[in-house]
This record gives structure tokens, sequence and C-alpha cells, in this order.
């Protein structure tokens, strides 16, 4: 065994286990879901790399999860046979913190100084294996990765630092060893070491894991006297304690049990488990299809937007199964790109266990579920909209930006996604509006919907370019995130109606319709007597100008500013043009 080495967590680790220490979370309980989860997801990995890598030796005859309890010494111990960690994998894993985005996190922390703001944050990071320093003094970690010979053992209190040596004796996978803090109900604090709580929770969060969850009982059984018969009734039967190892859990598969069976909280706990998230999701999916392709899919929308929604190493969304057989996480051939915050699981009957990410993308079968199950995410979508108007708002809030790139990326949905979006709007400045109600509120005789994009709602609104459509009272939609660039322009009409950029071209306000034709003649005639009044000026400014501006004309667009730059119709918006400059191209 190598010397026990101390080493300092990362500056953001330790405000994160600070955090969980002093946490007043009320829901301290989770921290078994997480262990659980963890172990979980590691026999899942050694079933894989075995079926994989034959030449991996590794037993996975009974791969399972074990709880000990230890009344008197107040500890809990989860056990798993999983894949086990490397050293480095624990100081990787373990020691720092396992996502990316730590300079967000640390943002936030320094934010959430008060404890309402911590819990908010528990939500949003997920703090899995950290969430064991709420009941524990001391976490004790125990693993060996499977095919190594060495183990690691990683042993910490949660306050700034950790130890960590090489041990020659570890059993493959992983044992956490909890040393409890003490029991405290008015603090959330449960004796972890109760038979009937642990019992409890493991129902609670985690009856659907597919593993068995194991743990030694005490049954007290009656003995019969010996010799005892039917006609004796003297002797008294003794008692006597007997230890019997049960499973704990169901295993059944959630998304294998029809949905009027299940509980709205089995839902919650199994969503919590497949998005390593605390929230809860805002709509659960479930959908089963027979026939060519079978195959069952458990979706779940979150109610909160992870940190890493626009980050690129982000954690993934949907899992694979075949025939219950855990894949792979993450199988973005299931989802398109813009619906990445869809959390979930789909279980195809007909795919072999050895299928690749290659072989995924070439498949005929996972691009009709992939078709399917985004179609069936839009319509729930919309349903949402048009039903539950609060929780489409949540929705948009945390996820729109991410689906309007899907207005830019997927063509065949294009108007799917354009009912359920929304935007910020002249028409009212505290509520966005989508673009049936813009539609809706249209001028007799205005034929177009009128947008301007920018970098905040005040530039917008004070634009030059506003102002003759803020004196007649015609409503323009105000788009202001980047992403809104790049679809804009790509999108031809909705419902019929040409969108249309007010800082783009010659938009005519001065609308023809309701004119009779010598009406027209007559302002046509008015224009071309202005234009050449003015044409000295508007020729010596195009000159002046010269390389800036590529015309100069009159405008009936203004009311107040004397002067605005406006683009070609099918030009570049200036904040493209910065987008495109930033990306360097
Ligand atoms: P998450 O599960 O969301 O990744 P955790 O904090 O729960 O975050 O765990 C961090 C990482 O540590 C896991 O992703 C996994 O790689 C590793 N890990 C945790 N527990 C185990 C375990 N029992 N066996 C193997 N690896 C584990
Ligand atoms: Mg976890």
């Amino acid at each position: 065994s190598t010397p026990v080495e101390e080493r300092e967590f990362q500056a953001e680790t330790r405000q994160l286990l600070d955090l969980m220490v002093h946490s007043v979370y009320s829901n301290k309980d989770s921290f078994l879901r997480e262990l659980v989860s963890n172990a979980s997801d590691a026999l899942d990995k050694l079933r894989l790399q075995a079926f994989q890598d034959k030449d991996l030796e590794v037993d996975t005859s009974d791969l399972h999860i074990t709880i000990e309890r230890d009344t008197e010494a107040r500890t809990l111990t989860i056990r798993d046979n999983g894949i086990g960690m490397s050293r480095d994998d624990v100081v990787g894993l373990i020691g720092t913190l396992a996502r990316s985005g730590t300079a967000e996190l640390r943002k936030k922390l320094a934010d959430a100084q008060d404890s309402a703001a911590s819990v908010d944050l528990i939500g949003q990071f997920g703090i899995g294996f950290y969430s064991t320093f709420m009941v524990a003094d001391t976490v004790t970690l125990l693993t060996r990765k499977a095919g190594e010979s060495e183990g690691t053992r990683w042993r910490s209190t949660g306050e700034g630092t950790y130890t960590i040596e090489t041990v020659p004796d570890a059993p493959q996978g992983t044992s956490v060893i909890l040393e409890l803090k003490p029991t405290d109900t008015d603090d959330h604090l449960y004796d972890y070491t109760s038979e009937s709580k642990i019992r409890e929770l493991v129902k609670r969060y985690s009856d659907f894991i597919a593993w068995p969850i194991r743990m030694d009982v005490e049954r007290t059984e009656k003995v019969e006297p010996e010799g005892s018969d039917d006609t004796d009734d003297t002797a008294e039967p003794t008692e006597r304690t007997v230890v019997t190892t049960e499973t704990l859990n169901s295993m059944k598969a959630l998304w294998a049990r029809s949905k009027d069976e299940v509980t709205d909280e089995e839902y919650t706990e199994f969503y919590r488990h497949v998005s390593h998230g605390w929230d809860e999701p805002l709509e659960t999916i479930s959908l089963k299809a027979e026939g060519t392709f079978e195959y069952q899919a458990l979706l779940f929308i979150p109610s909160q937007a992870p940190f890493d929604l626009f980050m690129r190493e982000r954690a993934g969304g949907i899992h694979l199964y075949v025939k219950r057989v855990f894949i792979m996480d993450d199988c973005e051939e299931l989802m398109p790109e813009y619906l990445r915050f869809v959390k979930g699981v789909v279980d195809a009957a007909d795919l072999s266990l050895n299928v690749s990410r290659e072989i995924l993308q070439q498949d005929r079968q996972i691009r009709a579920i992939r078709r399917r199950l985004t179609k069936k995410v839009l319509s729930t979508i919309s349903d949402i909209k048009s039903s539950r108007p609060d929780d489409y708002d949540t929705l948009w809030a945390e996820f729109g930006r991410a689906l309007k790139e899907g207005l830019l990326s997927d063509q065949d949905n294009r108007d799917a996604l354009l009912k359920i979006s929304s935007f910020a709007s002249t028409n009212d400045p505290e509520k966005l509006t989508g673009l049936e109600d813009y539609v809706s509120r249209m001028k007799s005789g205005q034929s177009e919907i009128y947008y301007i994009t920018g970098e905040t709602r005040q530039a917008m609104e004070n634009s030059p370019h506003m102002e003759a459509f803020r004196a007649k009272g015609i409503e323009v939609l105000l788009l202001g995130d980047p992403v809104d660039e790049m679809w804009v322009g790509s999108i031809p009409e909705f419902d019929g109606k040409p969108l249309r950029s007010i800082a783009k071209g010659e938009v005519d306000l001065d609308d023809d319709a309701g004119k009779s034709e010598d009406e027209k003649k007559e302002a046509e005639a008015e224009k071309a007597e202005r234009d050449k009044a003015f044409a000295d000026l508007t020729a010596w400014l195009t000159t002046t100008l010269d390389e800036n501006v590529k015309e100069t004309r009159l405008s009936t667009r203004l009311t107040d500013s004397p002067a605005c730059l406006v683009g070609d119709t099918f030009s570049f918006s200036p904040q493209m043009e910065k987008l495109y400059r930033a990306s360097g191209q």
C-alpha cells in the first residue's frame, strides 16, 4: 500500500461541499437515491464492458447492490460489484467536480449566500455523490476498477481536504461507507441504520432499479419445541433470531409498466435517476410502438434547464436499452440536438446488443424512432401551451432558446415549432406572444409579420427603424436572442404572412391597400417629385459616405430621427455580421 496522501479540493468543490455539510435542504434522504443510482450505473457499465471486451476478466454472474447497516458503529455502507474506479478516476470524478462549467458554478455559488438559493443550486447542478455529506460526518470510498489489480481508498469529512491511498486488497466494484451524523429528526436526519427506514427509502426512490438491492434483515421465528405434537400443549414454543438476505426492490422497468399503474412519484424518481437531476419533471411522455419496429419510450421534459444546456460537454438525454439491457446513455441519435433537454429511456426490441454509435447513425429503425419521438415531444409541448399556460411559460423560459435552434435545423417540423414559439413584442412589455396571436392582432391591410433583431429590448425599442411603426401602432416582434438571428432569415412566412425585418430594405408602410388606382398614381407622382427635389442631397450623401453606404434614399419611416441605416433585404443584419466576425468567418 502507498502512503496516504492528503489533497485539497478545488475551490468550487469546497464551496459546494460546504453547502452540503451545512445544508438546510430538507430532503436529506436523497443521498441514498444518489448512491444507489451511481451503483446501478456502475453495474450497467460493467455488464456492457464485459459484453464488448471478452478479455476482461470479471465475474458478472451476480451483479447487485448491497446495503449494510451497523447500528452500533452507526455506519451505512452501499456496495456494488460494478465497474469500479481507478485512482485517477477517483481523483477526477470524486475529488474534483465531475461536471464541466465550474466557472458557471463559481458565479452561482457566489450569489447563493442564502439557503433558498442553495437549494436551487442543488436542483440545477444535480449534486450526486456529495449529497452524502448531508448525512455523514465522514465518507470513505473503497473501489477497484474491473480488470485492475490494485484498489483505491478515498476518505473525507467534506471540509477542504481528502485523503487517498492505493490499497492492494479491495474487492472489485465500489463501497461507500458513511459514518452517520447523529439522528436529529428536527433537522431531517433520520436513523439510516434502521431497517424500516432503508426499506422505505429504497421503495420510494429506487424500486425500479434493474439490479437487486439486497439487505440483511433480522426476523424472529417461532421454534416449536422438539418432540412436540398436537396433543402435547405444555411445552412453550421458543423464539430465535434469523438473519436473511432480502431483495428490497421490485426491479420492474418503469417504461414496461402501464401508465395507470405507476404513480407520479415513481415517475419523478425514475426521472431523477436517468437525468441525474433533482427537479420535478414538467411532463412525462410514455410511448409504445408495436409492429415492424417494436419499442417503448419513457420521456421527460424537465422543469429546470441544466446549467450546461448551452455547453459542448453537457451530459446527455436519452438512454438506449435493448430488451431491458442498458446499451448507452446520451444516445444522440434518438433526439435532435435542439431537444437535448428531453430526458428518458428508449427500449428497442430488435436492435443488436452489439450496436455501436456508427451503426446507430445509419440505422433506419433509429431514424424512424427519432422522427416519431420528435413529433411526440412537439405535440406534447403544443398541448401544454394550450392547456397549461403557466407550465408552458416555465418551459419556454427554460428551453425556448434551445427549441428555437430547431427553426433552423429541422425543416420538417418548422410549422409545429413556429406554433409553439413565443417572442417578445411591442404589444405588451410584460408578456411574450405566439405568432398566431400576433396575426390575430394584425391591422387591416397589414400583410406581413414585422420584427426587429437586437441585443436588448431597449436598444430595439429605441431604434429609429421603430419610429414609423410606433407612430402607426403596428406591432413589431422584438427578437433579442443570438439564435434568433440564425433562424429568422431562413423562415419565409408563417400562416401565409411573410416575416419581414423592419431594418432591411424598403418597408412600405404607406400601404396601398384600400386606395383607388388614381390615388396610387398620385402617391407615386408625389414620391417621384420628392425624390427629385432631394436628388442633390441624396447624391451628395452617397458620394460623401462613399465606402460606408451603397445608396441614400428618402424614407417615410422616420418620425423623430433625421436618418437611419438600413440593410439590404438580403444582407446580414448588424447582429449577424457581429456573430460571424466573432466566429472568425
Ligand atoms: P453523476 O452520477 O451525475 O455523474 P456523481 O457525483 O453522482 O455524479 O458521481 C460522479 C462520478 O463518479 C460518476 O459519474 C461516476 O463516474 C463515478 N462514480 C460514482 N459512484 C460510482 C460507483 N459506485 N461506481 C463507479 N463509479 C462511480
Ligand atoms: Mg450520480
